[in-house]
């Protein structure tokens, strides 16, 4: 396997080089991160509460509706307590822009029910005295609550723990790529990719890989026509070998 640390990626010339999904996997790292400008700055300082809630309200729904509808609860409840005690619908109003805010109402209030209950107050933050395994362990013991929802919790918030949170954009490029295989879901997806990394990377260096896939997926691996011709990964991808008919 090639040698990597966070500081200095494989330097690798051809496809010829690689042995195997981890050197895949880090070659990948390393040239979508000379193009996208490693470290990418976070985009978020959310507590790790606020990180939740926003997660769950993003499912299905574009950035800008979740973002607005994050704003418009908090606007409404400015503390998670008075969400916890609102009427359901009171929390479907505020949040009325978001992809089935029925469903999503008395899910964010359950949640909240179960942590209080569980941790015995209204935060996560005791999270960042427990390994990430465990911690993600801890999060996904509520319904509604997968890999996806744990890692972004660690990740983006202002945790910073390690973990590598998958979306559409990433589990597609992957799958292009063959970094996963074909019938692998977004889910299992998690703790695949993340294997393929290094056990010591740190929570930057992983956030890193899930920004560039996930940039890499919007920019150029589009779900509809991918520009293979312009991708900087073509000599590594069967995907995009096959569609430009190249060996
Ligand atoms: S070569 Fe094409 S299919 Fe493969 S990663 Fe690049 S854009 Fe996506």
């Amino acid at each position: 396997m090639l040698a990597a640390n966070d500081h200095s990626p494989p330097k690798v010339v051809s496809a010829a080089e690689i042995d195997g999904a981890g050197d895949l996997a880090l070659v990948v790292h390393a040239r979508l991160c000379a193009v996208y400008k490693c470290p990418i700055p976070y985009f978020s300082e959310k507590e790790p509460l606020s990180e939740l809630i926003s997660a769950l309200l993003s499912h299905r729904t574009r950035n800008a509706a979740s973002g607005k509808a994050f704003k418009s609860l908090r606007a409404r409840f400015p503390t998670w307590e008075e969400v916890m005690r609102a009427d359901l619908s009171a929390i479907e109003e505020a949040i009325a822009g978001v992809t089935w805010p029925e469903l999503k109402a008395p899910r964010i209030r359950e949640i909240l029910t179960a942590i209080d209950a569980r941790a015995g107050r209204l935060s996560l933050d005791f999270l960042a005295d427990l390994p990430a395994e465990e911690a993600r362990r801890w999060l996904e013991q509520f319904p509604g609550i997968g890999p996806k929802t744990s890692a972004a919790v660690l990740a983006f918030s202002s945790l910073r723990m390690r973990a590598l949170p998958v979306d559409s954009h990433h589990h597609r490029v992957a799958q292009r790529l063959g970094l996963i295989g074909p019938k692998v879901d977004v889910g299992p997806s998690h703790a695949i990719l993340r294997a393929q990394l290094p056990a010591d990377w740190s929570a930057q260096a992983l956030y890193d890989n899930h920004e560039i896939l996930m940039l890499h997926g919007q920019k150029v691996c589009h779900h509809r026509s991918p520009a293979c011709k312009a991708c900087v990964l073509l000599d590594l991808c069967p995907t995009g070998r096959q569609r430009l008919d190249r060996p």
